[in-house]
């Protein structure tokens, strides 16, 4: 029953890590409004080519056409249950079965419902509820029913602090277990205050990973650490995995953002077996998958795993090698370890899993405490091929996990950060310039956002062009094209940004900047350092981020910090503050 929630209020047809898609191809889309309205194939592409949206056509066409008997109205569970036989549905004789089904479910629809099924079925229809509003409301739903069953209604402030409290259990459960299907019905029968008992991590549900914050100088540590004991591990240079194994036997691999990796990674789901020990009948393993030189055993770039496809992947085809790096122990024979010490959990990853040269290690780790030690350890990751180090608590409730957090108690010292170039900025694609000369046929330039995930919205940084291949340029442009819009997105918050044309916001890519600064034109942290926005000066494109949603980017805060960090540097140094 509850998938419904996730059609409804995300547009989802099911969690990420099950990734059940729509997105069919717009020949099949127009036969199946054809066959439903009895028009031609070529009058539904001539409206198509006026209207622009083939959501609008359906509409029209069926809003024209005459019927004797009204149609049973069209329900949820019904529609639902045909995205997903539609969404389901493979080989060849799929398409007629898809049509069918279409054409089933345009014969139903009134009014304006024939637009929303079309635009659903393109994997158009956009609703953008992010996910921090729906736990709120649901934290407001569930309290709201409390007060009517209990009939009893609490004074405002009783009622603030108990919607507060409410939300936050929510959200930590759901950062533990990100499944509406097991978090909602569990609120509905016990209530909000045994939710923490009912739902627990699960092997099979992949969780929200713990994230670090960026540290400048070793320096800075050492002031976070005094006196706490705390561990240093190389910062590998892969993608995120989360390994899960059920009692049942079952392996599974989920990356950063919850997607199954199973696909892209046979190699390593045939590799995984060789490094559990009988002991560890069921458990979650945090860890980064790394490609790796087999004849050398030395580690290679993230940007040679990026070369592999994402999905169906042949073994005898993989021609970089994985290596998984494991860090982490969240869950243990039926067991979650998220509240036990960190010390504990790397204690008890040791005791379950073996060393498999090539295959499988623990992250390399020194328990350092000198700035000197720190330095050495730092280096060495350098050489080894890694991005630098992990800093983490090893000690008390501050060394706990903590679910998609980016926590002080991880920090993350990379070589960039002291070479002076700072962190690099996670950034979302939402527009694009034509290029000029050879490069008409691509987007020549684009514009980058950050992302403002209390305000729900898309803050524009930069326009970044120079340092992309002509190979390059065609492959964003092959990437980009379906996401292209005639004017910007409601959540965009263009300032005075003029590309020729927008994107949906998706596509998400690392980017490095010489500089910041301030800008009248963007609207980046505007008001977090003053009026005027904040800007990239010298972008440079690094990597695409398909680990990352376009609400995994950077926000303003992070933004507004580095920007005064930068100040507060170039005073130190005696450089004049750097208006742009
Ligand atoms: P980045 O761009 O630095 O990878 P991120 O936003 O993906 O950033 P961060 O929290 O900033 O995530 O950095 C942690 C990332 O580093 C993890 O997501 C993981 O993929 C990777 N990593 C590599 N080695 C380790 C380690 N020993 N412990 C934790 N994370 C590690």
């Amino acid at each position: 029953m509850f998938g419904y929630l996730e059609i409804l209020i995300f547009h989802q047809l099911s969690p990420d890590y099950i990734g059940v898609e729509l997105g069919i191809g717009e020949s099949l889309l127009v036969k199946a409004i054809g066959e439903s309205t009895g028009r031609s194939i070529a009058v539904v592409k001539a409206d198509l080519k006026k209207e622009g949206d083939l959501g609008l056509v359906a509409q029209n066409s069926k809003n024209s056409q005459k019927t004797l008997f009204k149609p049973k109205a069209l329900t949820v569970p019904f529609v639902f249950a045909n995205l997903k036989e539609i969404a389901l549905s493979t080989g060849h004789s799929s398409q007629n079965k898809k049509v069918s089904i279409i054409t089933k479910l345009l014969a139903a629809c009134q009014g304006e419902e024939a637009k929303y099924i079309i635009r659903s079925l393109e994997g158009k229809l956009r609703i953008g509820n992010a996910e921090r509003t729906v736990l709120v409301a649901l934290a407001h739903a569930i309290v709201l029913e409390e007060q009517e069953r209990n009939n009893k209604r609490l004074n405002k402030e009783k009622l603030t602090a108990r919607l507060e409290q409410a939300t936050e259990i929510i959200k930590s459960v759901y950062s533990e277990l990100p499944s509406y299907d097991l978090v909602i019905p569990a609120l509905l029968e016990g209530g909000v205050d045994s939710l923490r008992d009912q739902c627990k991590l699960t092997p099979g549900v992949p969780l929200k990973p713990m994230l670090a914050k960026p540290t400048k100088a070793i320096g800075e540590v050492l002031d976070r650490f005094e006196n706490k004991r705390f561990t240093c591990e190389y910062k590998y240079d892969g993608e995120r995995a989360q390994v899960h194994k059920l009692e049942d036997g079952t392996v599974g691999v989920f990356s950063r953002n919850s997607e199954d990796m199973s696909k892209k990674y046979p190699d390593l789901m045939d590799q995984l077996p060789n490094c559990m020990k009988d002991t560890a009948k069921s458990f979650v393993i945090d860890a980064e998958a790394v490609a790796i030189d087999r004849t050398n055993g030395k580690l290679m770039p993230f940007q040679e795993l990026s070369r592999r496809k994402r999905k169906d992947v042949k073994v005898e085809d993989i021609q970089v090698r994985v290596c998984l790096f494991a860090f982490d122990l969240l869950y243990l024979n039926g067991e979650p370890l998220l509240h036990k010490s960190f010390l504990d959990r790397r204690e008890l990853l040791k005791e379950h899993f073996k060393i498999v040269p090539g295959e499988f290690d623990f992250a390399k780790s020194s328990d350092c405490d000198t700035v000197d030690e720190i330095q050495t350890f730092l280096e060495e990751s350098v050489k080894d091929g890694c991005e630098g180090l992990m800093v983490k608590m090893l000690e008390s409730e501050a060394s706990f996990y903590e679910p998609s957090r980016r926590s002080v108690d991880w920090l993350k010292l990379k070589k960039d950060y002291l070479a002076g170039v700072g962190d690099s900025l996670d950034l979302v694609v939402v527009g694009g310039y034509y290029g000029k000369g050879k490069r008409t046929n691509v987007y020549g330039a684009f514009l980058l956002a950050c992302y403002d995930a209390d305000g729900e919205e898309y803050q524009t940084i930069c326009k970044i062009g120079t340092g992309f291949s002509e190979e390059a340029l065609q492959s964003h442009y092959d990437t980009l094209k379906p996401l292209e819009l005639t004017k910007p997105r409601g959540d965009i918050k263009v300032g005075g940004a003029k590309p020729d044309i927008w994107f949906e916001p998706k596509v998400v890519w690392e980017v490095l900047t010489a500089d910041l600064s301030l800008s009248p034109v963007y609207t980046a942290a505007q008001g977090l350092v003053e009026e005027r926005g904040i800007s990239l000066r010298f972008p440079r494109f690094i990597r695409i981020r398909d680990d990352k949603g376009a609400d995994d980017a950077t926000g303003p805060e992070q933004i507004a910090e580095m920007y005064e960090r930068q100040v507060l540097a170039q005073s130190k140094g005696g450089k004049k503050k750097g208006d742009g």
